[in-house]
C-alpha cells in the first residue's frame, strides 16, 4: 500500500469511486481510495439502480443529466457493463398543481437540451399500459430515465480510475484523520498510515463518523427505505419491449420492470430514521428486516394505480438505509473551517447524481472552482448553526415530501422556528407570516385582518398577493420598515484592510464615510458575490452581502487570509432595520433630531438613533430613498420602539420579503443566486459597471474580466414586461425569439407599483434592444413579452439619490 498520496478518498461506494475516477480524468493520478470492506458495501449494493434527470433544482437537473450521459462513456472506456436499461420514464400528474410543475420542468428542459415531453392520459396508457389513468391529468416523459446495475457501475468507475493511475485499497479501515500544521493529513488505517495532501469524505452511511474523526459535523441522516420485487408477470414478460419507469408522486412510489416482473419502491409517510445515534461500524452488507406494515398504505395506493400488482406475489423485499441532507441535495465541497478536507456525502440518489458530484468535486480540487454553480450542493449552504437536532426533523420532512410538488413560494415547517431575532414576537403580534433563510426566521409579509396568515404554496400568484401589494404601496407612497438581519455582514479591519479588499473585490474600495457596490470574482472571472462595502474608517469596513452565502463567503475569505487584516463574520452580531420610501428621511430626522439633508446617497456614518448607537448608510434595495440602520441585537427592540414611534404617525408600514422582491423589480435590481451566481460573469449581468479597471491592483478575476471586456459577452441580462395572467416568471422559463428558445429567465414577479408582470433573463447580446418582442413560456403557455430598459420607478434615480 502507498504511504503517501495527493488525495485519499475514504469510501468505496458509487460516490467515492466516481470522485476517484474524475480526479484521474482531470489529470491527478496520484490518488487512492480506502474502503473498509469491499467496494459497494454501504448503501450502494442494495440500491434499486434507477436514474432520472427530473429535479426541481435546475443545477441539480443538469448534474443528473451529466451523470446519466456518462455511463455509456464509462462502458466504452472500461469494457465493463453498467447494466444500462434506457427505457424512459413517466412522471405522473394526478392534479393541476403537479401538472403545473411538470409544465414548468418541461419548459426548463428546453434550454438545458433535455428532450422531455408532456403527454396526456391516452398516451400514458399506450406507453405504460399497466397504469390506471383514472384521475391522471398528464405526465412528463423523459427518454433518458432508466436503471442500471449498481455494483457493475461502481466497478466501472473503479476500473476507469485505476486505468487513470489511481489505486484502491479494500479491507482498509480508516480510523483517524489527523491534520498536520502544513494542512496535509495523516490518514490512519488498520493497514498503516498514509500521508495525504487532501482527504475526501465519501463515507456514505458512515460519513458522520468519518467527519467526526476530523472534528466536523456533517448535516446528514440515514433513513430506512424499502422496495419490492414481484414474481414474474405475463403482462410484463410478454411485452415486445421493456416497460418504462413510472413515477407516481401521488402514491409516493417509483416502479420499473425488473427482469420478468416489476420492482416498486416507496417514500412512505410513516417513515423511519435509521441509526439516530450513529452508524455502527459492525453494519455491513446486510439488509434491515422486512417491514411491510410501514408501507401498507402506499401498497394499497399502488394496487389501485397499477392493478396488475394485486395479481403478483412478492419475490423479494429490499429494505436498507441511505443518507439525506436536510434539503435532500448532496453535501459537496471544501468543508468550512478545515484545510484540504472535502465532502462528497449525503448523496441520496447516487446513480442519478454520483457522476456530477465526482466531476464537480474534482474540478473544485484541481482547478480551484467548478464550471457550474454548485451552491445548491455546496456544504457551505449550511452554517455553524446546523445541528443534529435540526437535521433529523428536516431529513424526515424531506423524505416525506420527496415526491411532493415543490412550489417556488413554499416554506416547509419542520425544525422551525430555529433562529429568531429579538423582533420575532413583536412582528408575530403584528401578523408576520414567516419564511426561513439560512436557519433564520424572516418575515415574508404581514397579514392584516382577513388576509391569510399562511401563504398557500402555488405556482400562480399566491394568496399573499394583496398583502404584498399593500406593503409595496406603503413604501412607495409613504415609508416602510423591515429588518436588515438577513444580510450577511462582515467586519474587515486592520492596517492592510484596504489593500486586502482591493485584491479580493473587483470594485472600488470607498473612502471613509462612503459606501460602494462591488462584485467579487473567482479567478476565472465568475461572480461569487455582490457586496456593499462601507468604509467606517481607513482601517475598518463593514461588508454586506447575501445572508445565505455567509459560510460560502467566509470560506473564501479564510482561504485568502493575509497578515494585517482580520475578517469577522458579524451577520448575527449586527442587526437593525431599513426604512424606505419618500418619508424615510423625515422618520430618521425625527429619531435623531438632526437635519439629514447633507447625508448623500451612499454615505455612511455613526449616528445615535433615539438612545441607540447605530451605523447608518443611505441606500436601499427597494430603489427608493432609504436608510439601512445597523445596531447591536441587544438594542434592537429599543431601536424599533424609537423608529416605530416616529414612523407610525407618518403612516409607516412594516413590510416583508415578498414586497422587497417586488420593489426591486421596479428598478430591475438583480439578486444573489438568481441574476448573480457563479454561473454568470460581470459583463453578462451588468455588474461590470462596478468593476474598477482603473485601480492599479491585480484583483482576483481581473484577467478574465478584462478578456471579457475585450470580446464582450455573448448573452446579457435584460428585463421584460410580460403579458402574464395569474402566473409570473419564477426563474428558468425559456425565452423564445423568432420561434426558437434563445434565452432563459433568471427571476421575475409582479411589480405591484407598476401593475405589471416583469421577467429578468438572458438573451443574446446582439438582440438586446428596447422593444424586442419575445415570448416567455410560463406553465406551458406562451406569453408575449417586450424588452424594456426604463425602470418602472424613479427612472432617473432622483428619489433614490435626492
Ligand atoms: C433501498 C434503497 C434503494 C435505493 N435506490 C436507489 C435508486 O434507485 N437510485 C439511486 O440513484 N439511488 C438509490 N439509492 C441510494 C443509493 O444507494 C445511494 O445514493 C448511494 O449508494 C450512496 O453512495 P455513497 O458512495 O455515497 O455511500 P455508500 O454506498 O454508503 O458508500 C460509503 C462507503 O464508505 C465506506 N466507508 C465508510 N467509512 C469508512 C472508513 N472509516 N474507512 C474506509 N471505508 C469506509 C463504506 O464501507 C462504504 O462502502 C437507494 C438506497 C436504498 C437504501
Amino acid at each position: 500500500m502507498k504511504t503517501t498520496t495527493r488525495v485519499a478518498v475514504i469510501g468505496g461506494g458509487v460516490v467515492g469511486c466516481s470522485v476517484l475516477y474524475h480526479l484521474t480524468k482531470l489529470g491527478w493520478s496520484d490518488v487512492m481510495l480506502l474502503e473498509r470492506s469491499d467496494l459497494t458495501s454501504g448503501s450502494t449494493w442494495h440500491a434499486a439502480g434507477g436514474f432520472h434527470t427530473l429535479n426541481g433544482d435546475t443545477n441539480m437537473a443538469a448534474l443528473q443529466g451529466y451523470t446519466i450521459k456518462l455511463y455509456r462513456e464509462l462502458e466504452a472506456l472500461t469494457g465493463l457493463s453498467c447494466g444500462l436499461h434506457h427505457v424512459g420514464g413517466l412522471t405522473l400528474a394526478d392534479n393541476q398543481d403537479r401538472f403545473d410543475m411538470i409544465l414548468a420542468e418541461r419548459a426548463k428542459h428546453r434550454f438545458m437540451g433535455l428532450e422531455t415531453e408532456v403527454i396526456g392520459p391516452d398516451e400514458i396508457k399506450k406507453r405504460a399500459p399497466i397504469t390506471n389513468i383514472n384521475g391522471i391529468v398528464g405526465a412528463l416523459f423523459d427518454p433518458l430515465d432508466g436503471h442500471l446495475d449498481p455494483s457493475g457501475t461502481t466497478h466501472a468507475y473503479a476500473k476507469a480510475a485505476r486505468m487513470g493511475g489511481a489505486s484502491i485499497e479494500t479491507h482498509c479501515m480508516v480510523r483517524e484523520t489527523n491534520q498536520r500544521p502544513d494542512g496535509s493529513w495523516d490518514v490512519v488505517t488498520d493497514q498503516g498510515t498514509i500521508h495525504a495532501e487532501h482527504v475526501v469524505n465519501a463515507g456514505g452511511l458512515w460519513a458522520r463518523e468519518v467527519g467526526a474523526m476530523a472534528g466536523v459535523y456533517l448535516p446528514l441522516h440515514p433513513m430506512e427505505h424499502q422496495y419490492l420485487v414481484t414474481d414474474d408477470l405475463p403482462e410484463i414478460y410478454e411485452r415486445d419491449s421493456e416497460h418504462p419507469h413510472v413515477l407516481d408522486p401521488g402514491g409516493e412510489s417509483y416502479l420499473r420492470q425488473e427482469g420478468r416482473g416489476l420492482c416498486i419502491g416507496f417514500y412512505e409517510q410513516p417513515c423511519r430514521p435509521w441509526a439516530v445515534n450513529g452508524t455502527s461500524w459492525d453494519f455491513g452488507a446486510e439488509l434491515l428486516p422486512d417491514d411491510l406494515d410501514k408501507i401498507e398504505q402506499s401498497i394499497a395506493f399502488a394496487y389501485d394505480r397499477f392493478p396488475i400488482l394485486g395479481t403478483a406475489g412478492v419475490k423479494r423485499v429490499i429494505h436498507g438505509p441511505f443518507t439525506f441532507a436536510p434539503d435532500g441535495n448532496p453535501l459537496v465541497g471544501p468543508v468550512p473551517g478545515l484545510r484540504n478536507y472535502w465532502s462528497a456525502c449525503g448523496v441520496m440518489a447516487g446513480f442519478s447524481q454520483g457522476g456530477g458530484v465526482g466531476l464537480m468535486l474534482a474540478q473544485w480540487m484541481i482547478e480551484g472552482e467548478t464550471e457550474q454553480n454548485t451552491f445548491s450542493l455546496d456544504i457551505a449552504r449550511y452554517g455553524k448553526w446546523i445541528s443534529p437536532g435540526y437535521t433529523l426533523p428536516k431529513v424526515i420532512e424531506f423524505y416525506q415530501k420527496r415526491f411532493s410538488v415543490s412550489y417556488p413560494n413554499e416554506e416547509r415547517p419542520a425544525a422551525r422556528p430555529n433562529r429568531t431575532t429579538p423582533m420575532y414576537d413583536i412582528f408575530s403580534r403584528m401578523g408576520a407570516v414567516w419564511g426561513q433563510q439560512f436557519g433564520l426566521e424572516v418575515v415574508n409579509y404581514f397579514a392584516r385582518d382577513g388576509e391569510p396568515d399562511y401563504e398557500t404554496p402555488s405556482f400562480r400568484r399566491s394568496d399573499a398577493f394583496a398583502a404584498t401589494g399593500r406593503e409595496v404601496r406603503g413604501v412607495r407612497e409613504g415609508v416602510g420598515i423591515n429588518e436588515v438581519q438577513n444580510f450577511g455582514k462582515y467586519r474587515v479591519a486592520g492596517d492592510h484592510a484596504r489593500a486586502w479588499l482591493d485584491r479580493i473585490m473587483a470594485g472600488r474600495v470607498p473612502q471613509p464615510g462612503r459606501v460602494s457596490l462591488t462584485p467579487m470574482l473567482s479567478p476565472k472571472g465568475r461572480l461569487i458575490g455582490d457586496f456593499t462595502i462601507s468604509c467606517l474608517s481607513e482601517t475598518e469596513y463593514q461588508l454586506t452581502a447575501s445572508y445565505g452565502a455567509q459560510a460560502f463567503h467566509m470560506r473564501w475569505f479564510d482561504q485568502h487570509q493575509e497578515d494585517g487584516v482580520s475578517v469577522e463574520n458579524i451577520s448575527d452580531q449586527r442587526t437593525g432595520f431599513q426604512i424606505a420610501g419618500p418619508k424615510a428621511r423625515a422618520v430618521l430626522e425625527a429619531c435623531t433630531g438632526t437635519d439629514l439633508s447633507d447625508m448623500k446617497f451612499l454615505d455612511v456614518r455613526h449616528m445615535r438613533v433615539g438612545m441607540t448607537d447605530c451605523i447608518v448608510q443611505r441606500l436601499s434595495y427597494t430603489g427608493d430613498l432609504g436608510y439601512e440602520i445597523y445596531c447591536d441585537p441587544m438594542a434592537q427592540r429599543q431601536l424599533w420602539a424609537t423608529l416605530w414611534a416616529a414612523g407610525e404617525p407618518l403612516g409607516m408600514v412594516p413590510f416583508g420579503m415578498r414586497a422587497m422582491m417586488s420593489l426591486r423589480l421596479d428598478r430591475f435590481f438583480g439578486s444573489w443566486l438568481r441574476e448573480f451566481s457563479q454561473d454568470y460573469t460581470p459583463a453578462e449581468t451588468g455588474l461590470d459597471r462596478f468593476i474598477s479597471f482603473k485601480k492599479n491592483v491585480d484583483f482576483i478575476g481581473r484577467e478574465a474580466a478584462e478578456a471579457e471586456r475585450e470580446t464582450g459577452p455573448s448573452r446579457k441580462l435584460a428585463s421584460f414586461e410580460v403579458a402574464a395572467e395569474d402566473a409570473d416568471v419564477q426563474g428558468y422559463e425559456p425565452i423564445w425569439l423568432d420561434g426558437a428558445v434563445r434565452g432563459f429567465c433568471t427571476s421575475g414577479g409582479y411589480s405591484h407599483h407598476a401593475g405589471k408582470s416583469i421577467a429578468i433573463g438572458f438573451v443574446p447580446s446582439d438582440r438586446l434592444a428596447e422593444g424586442l418582442e419575445a415570448e416567455i413560456e410560463i406553465l406551458g403557455q406562451m406569453r408575449p413579452a417586450r424588452l424594456i430598459t426604463t425602470p418602472l420607478f424613479d427612472p432617473e434615480g432622483e428619489r433614490m439619490r435626492g
